[in-house]
């Protein structure tokens, strides 16, 4: 089968790899109908998350049809039409049951503090081959797969697998309330969702913060109040809009932008420059005048804006990757602040369900942030373009070429 491979830092294939098998009973072969691109992949190939082995099979969103199930798997048949949530857990253990799905105990198979299981990731994160594929193996199907009614469309469902749940998560995890001024960092598709997610639960205003003109286009369709970072100082500009109070909730859904590769205190300069080169053969530097804050060498710069720009008293939320490294925080200003903080990977699985029903009810379209659809086979311009940030490519979803699709 066609399957997009991870062979090094800047090295990405498209390949033939063998065809995935049961190995589990509680496992699923899914038929993939549409997989994506996501902001997260990048980090992989730049390096920011190190540790891939090569040979893993890349992508974390995926929608298909089940092919096979395992023995133990009785609420799944040949034939149905699922979307796959990107993290992979048991269901069985506490962690699970408690609906902290990106904890589990049971999914990663390098032990209960190894972090969080999800498709194609580093060795950490199992590894598991991802859903850049025309089939895949989904661990713990029966709570590793939700099943689709046929009014939602593939391309509003591969926004369920991974973006819209994560967007929600970062609203939720924020507790907003009715009425809640609430800023947005970052307005890529997750940042997107975070906004539509922040107007479900009754938000009276919203606040996003980008630099890219279209991005910021799209969270103004959506009714958000932007600002523009290149061209005003974000917190000023956020203080001066709210009577000089502040936002009660922040989200930061930048994290560390997969431009800055984070190689830790200890390193060595000509190392960091074939590393530089390397990576940027598959993908090219974004934004070279942007680059003054140096990774290591504190906190990011939305952390910063995201705390200053917080009322008193307010709630910090924090859905934006970082990698395990990262161990710089201004806590002096969020403790002076009595802030509240709250982060950490999306529990997909929890909102999975309750997204699938708000969309197929009508309550939102998530296929508004897809930009563009590709077929598996144009993958590895499709990561060029998607990574370089080119206008019309903030979300790709792959189609693969055998496949037949709903709607
Ligand atoms: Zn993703
Ligand atoms: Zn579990």
């Amino acid at each position: 089968m066609k399957a997009v491979v991870f062979h090094g830092i800047g090295d990405i294939r498209l390949e033939n790899a063998p065809e995935p098998r049961i190995e589990e009973k509680t496992d699923a072969i899914v038929r993939l109908t549409a997989s994506a691109i996501c902001g997260t992949d990048l980090h992989m190939i730049r390096g920011t998350m190190g540790n891939m082995a090569p040979g893993t099979i890349l992508g974390h969103e995926g929608v298909g049809i089940v092919e096979e199930v395992g023995k133990q798997v009785r609420n799944f048949k040949k034939g149905d039409r699922v979307v796959i949530p990107s993290t992979i857990a048991c269901g069985s253990c506490s962690y699970c049951r408690a609906g902290y799905f990106a904890q589990c105990d049971g999914a990663n198979p390098n032990g209960k503090d190894a972090g969080t299981a999800f498709f194609g990731g580093p060795k950490d994160t199992g590894p598991f081959h991802g859903l850049q594929a025309e089939y895949a193996r989904v661990p713990f199907a029966h709570v590793g797969l939700v099943k689709l009614p046929r009014q939602v469309t593939d391309d509003q469902a591969i926004l369920i697998s991974d973006i819209f749940p994560t967007g929600y998560f970062g609203a939720d995890i924020a507790d907003i309330h009715e009425g809640a001024a609430v800023a947005v960092f970052g307005c890529g598709p997750v940042g997107q969702f975070a906004i539509a997610s922040a107007k479900l639960m009754g938000a009276g205003r919203v606040i996003a913060i980008d630099r890219i003109e279209s991005r910021l286009e799209m969270a103004k369709e959506q009714g958000a109040e932007v600002v523009n970072f290149e061209k005003e100082d974000p917190v000023a500009t956020i203080k001066e809009m709210t009577g000089a109070i502040g936002v009660d909730r922040a989200i930061d859904a930048v994290g560390i932008d997969a431009e800055h590769p984070f190689k830790g205190p200890a390193h060595d300069s000509k190392k960091d420059k074939e590393f530089t080169e390397q990576q940027h053969k598959i993908a090219p530097k974004q934004n070279p005048n942007g680059e003054n804050w140096k990774p290591g060498s504190g906190p990011s710069e939305v952390l910063e804006w995201a705390i200053e720009a917080l009322a008193k008293a307010g709630t910090l939320s924090i859905i934006g990757v970082y990698p395990l490294t990262m161990n710089a925080f201004p806590i002096g200003k969020a403790m002076n602040k009595n802030l509240s903080i709250k982060m950490g990977n999306c529990n997909h699985r929890k909102y999975v369900p309750k997204l699938v029903d708000m969309v197929r009810a009508g309550f939102i379209d998530p296929a508004i942030v897809l930009t563009k659809t590709e077929t598996l086979t144009a993958a590895l311009d499709a990561y060029k373009a998607f990574d370089l940030r080119q206008p019309g490519w903030m979300k790709v979803e792959l189609r693969p070429a055998s496949s037949t699709r709903a709607a």
